[in-house]
């Protein structure tokens, strides 16, 4: 492997995007501001490695923050787009692949109808929209340390007491936008029972992360969806399950392959992104017939997209799907079970207080101070929050330094692809150690 020499072409690259991009980049986390250093300026990738403009090569534990569940550059997606693409990239009409990528998902998800959009952001943006179109009602309740996107409602924090409403959680959001937000603790069936008491009648939609990978993987507990689902019922409210990032991820259906269709719940509404499209920009909201049916044209909550359903994006995405296997996630379980039981010896073996917590295929390590003891489990944003972000920093750059590129943030998911082969993996256990040692340093 080459291992990481100079950066000195990343740094010139970031030198310049600065000068006309804020930060130099086009979403925050890609600048490292919570790890330091350079961002690499990512030239080309190939299956599970990346390679950057230096020509260092990384395996890459962000397979695009989850698209790229197939790995980079996968030849049947490549040569499907590539054919796409001669045909023409863009008609303003309808098409033979968004029916086809349509009918995939209605046949893998509790969903009977979905609508195509351009990003999550967007795709819960307008779930919510519809979902209070069709209820006549105005409050959201989400959950702190789930991400939705940058919905202006969603970008909220909670307000002083449990049942209170959100403040704004970014300038630039008014204060009559996340007025209506309840924010409350994930899994905490004593706020959600306590926000629907007070507030019940007027609650829209409670929106949730299936399984949230965006304060680290902080899976549901036991039931929780469930019982989510089922105050939603009483109440008269919609339940959006939020699959952005765990659709087509986790299962051959998301996070309702899993926990949903075991216990029996199903979502009124769910979001779809990342895997969908393929490594393009496309993404969805689907849900029940009646609800979907309050969507224009059919019925008179509004929303449209010049590129939604984009030809070349749902065929990027309708072919990921077709191979999406049983056998692509049961290689990624695989894979996920080996990485993680990896980091948690050498952890373990640095004496580092961890916590490796894994949802499905989706992980994270959670690096903690010696005062935090043994930390058996995190089950919200608070228990997130209690990381030791500079031990996660020197994880991180350890970890870089040897060719491994992991989430540059303590607060984001792990991923992995079906091109993670056994070599692929043996590059990320020979890293674990030394990393392990400098999170402990
Ligand atoms: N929902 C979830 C669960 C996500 O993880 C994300 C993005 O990471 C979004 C929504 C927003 O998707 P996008 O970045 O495509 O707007």
């Amino acid at each position: 492997m080459v291992t990481p020499s100079t950066t000195s072409g990343s740094a010139a690259l970031f030198r310049r995007a600065h000068s006309v991009t804020p930060g130099g980049v086009n979403s925050p986390v890609r600048a490292f501001n919570a790890v330091g250093g350079t961002p690499r300026f990512i030239e080309s990738a190939r299956g599970a490695l990346l390679r950057d403009v230096d020509g260092n090569e990384y395996v890459d534990l962000v397979c695009s923050w989850g698209p790229m569940l197939l790995g980079h550059a996968h030849p049947a997606v490549q040569e499907a787009v590539v054919a796409a693409v001669a045909r023409g990239t863009s008609y303003g009409t309808p098409t033979r692949p968004e029916v086809e990528l349509a009918e995939e998902i209605v046949a893998r998800t509790p969903v009977d109808k979905v609508r195509f959009v351009s990003s999550g952001t967007e795709a819960t943006m307008s779930a919510i929209r519809l979902a209070r179109g069709f209820t006549g009602r105005d409050l959201v309740v989400k959950f702190a340390g789930c991400y939705h996107g940058h919905v202006d409602s969603l970008l909220a924090a909670a307000g002083s007491g449990l049942a209170t409403f959100a403040v704004p959680g970014t300038p630039g959001v008014p204060a009559a936008s996340t007025a209506a937000t309840l924010v409350l603790p994930f899994n905490d069936r004593a706020a959600v029972e306590q926000a629907f008491a007070e507030h019940g009648a007027g609650i829209a939609c409670l929106v949730t992360e299936a399984s949230p990978g965006n304060m680290g993987v902080v899976p549901p507990l036991p039931g929780f969806n469930e019982f989510l689902a089922e105050t939603c019922r009483r109440h008269g409210a919609l339940f959006v399950s939020d699959e952005v990032m765990t659709g087509f991820r986790v299962s051959r259906s998301g996070q309702w392959g899993l926990d949903g269709a075991r216990e029996g719940w199903r979502p009124d509404l769910v979001t779809f992104g990342k895997v969908m499209g393929g490594g393009f920009p496309a993404a969805a909201f689907g849900g029940r017939a009646d609800v979907m049916g309050m969507l224009s044209p059919e019925g008179p909550v509004y929303q449209a997209g010049t590129l939604s359903g984009n030809p070349v994006a749902t065929t990027a995405g309708l072919v990921t799907l077709q191979h999406a296997t049983d056998e692509v996630y049961a290689q990624l379980d695989r894979a996920a079970g080996i990485v993680g039981a990896a980091a948690d010896k050498a952890l373990t073996d640095a004496g580092v207080p961890h916590l490796v917590q894994a949802g499905g295929n989706m992980f994270s390590v959670f690096l903690f101070d010696e005062s935090a003891g043994d930390v058996t489990a995190v089950t919200d944003f608070a228990g997130a929050s209690a990381q030791n972000l500079d031990r996660y920093k020197a994880f991180f750059h350890s970890m870089l330094d040897q060719g491994v590129y992991l989430p540059p943030s303590a607060f984001e998911a792990w991923f992995l692809s079906s091109a993670h082969d056994d070599a692929v993996l043996d590059r990320v256990l020979e890293a674990l150690p030394a990393a392990a040692r400098a999170a402990a340093a």
